[in-house]
């Protein structure tokens, strides 16, 4: 129960700091692409200035997207409210990421036959369901495995609830019981240890080479801004299981 509070604390400090580096970071980097796309405008035939340029514009894109992620796990920006159906989510971004599933990865989806609509937003839907395949996937890099997808309902329960204090999960501990749309990931690939499990929602946390370890972060943000809870449970050499909840009830 400590160690929860203790990780609760840390993610918010973390969450006020990234919201200001996102935000002064945001406005730098509009001056160097909005310039880098005037001086690509004037460049001419010159091809070393261009590619130059072309880099430069590069990199500033790729900037722009880490801070999308981080402002998501801030918290920032308005989070849209429309009808967003689960299923559609799920086939239409298995789809395109069909070609970027790992050899060996098997896709696979257990989904009810009618709609699971919530009113969310769904730029940040799609956001989250793609960082969890990806992670899934990345999970099975090695031999492959099997990655589900599945969606359906939940009552979520007081009792319920109580028990999420005994797991990894976030955002349970302001939950209310009720009805909610239940969205989840599961691969059967390298699987997490304790010391991991405890990180894995922290900015820039990442235990791969090259990762950038806002994935999750931006997950989270998501899921808490929707008043909702993500479940993680895994094994180490078995796989893991991300379990996201959202209120099925707009609260505001
Ligand atoms: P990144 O993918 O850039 O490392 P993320 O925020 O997406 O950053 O994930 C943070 C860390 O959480 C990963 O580096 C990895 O250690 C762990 N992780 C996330 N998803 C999984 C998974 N499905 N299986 C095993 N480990 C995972
Ligand atoms: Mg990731």
């Amino acid at each position: 129960m400590q160690a929860a509070a203790a990780r609760a604390e840390r993610l918010e400090s973390l969450r006020v700091l990234s919201a200001g580096l996102a935000h002064d970071f945001n406005n730098i980097l509009a001056t160097v692409t909005g310039n880098a796309e005037f001086a690509l405008q004037r460049a001419g035939e010159d091809s070393l200035l261009r590619e130059a340029l072309e880099d430069i514009r590069e990199a500033g894109r790729r900037a722009a997207e880490m801070v999308r992620q981080m402002l998501r796990f801030a918290g920032g920006g308005e989070l849209a409210r429309e009808p967003v159906d689960l299923i559609a989510v799920t086939l239409d971004t298995l789809r395109m990421l069909r070609g970027a599933l790992g050899n060996g990865v098997m896709a696979t989806t257990d989904l009810p036959e009618t709609p699971v609509v919530v009113m969310a937003d769904p730029v940040g839907i799609r956001q989250v369901l793609m960082n969890l395949i990806i992670n899934a996937s990345e999970a099975m890099a090695e031999g492959g495995g099997t990655l589900t997808v599945r969606v359906g309902h939940q009552r979520v329960t007081r009792a319920y609830l109580d028990r999420c204090r005994q797991r990894t999960c976030f955002g349970c501990a302001d939950a209310q019981p009720g009805a909610y749309a239940c969205l989840e990931v599961a691969d059967t690939g390298v699987g997490m240890d304790a010391a991991t499990l405890e990180r894995i929602f922290e900015p820039f946390f990442s235990t791969k080479f090259q990762g950038r370890g806002l994935g999750l972060a931006a997950v989270l943000g998501v899921v808490v801004g929707h008043r909702g809870a993500v479940h993680v449970e895994s094994e180490k050499g078995k796989g893991t299981t991300f379990r996201v909840l959202l209120p099925l009830t707009c609260e505001g």
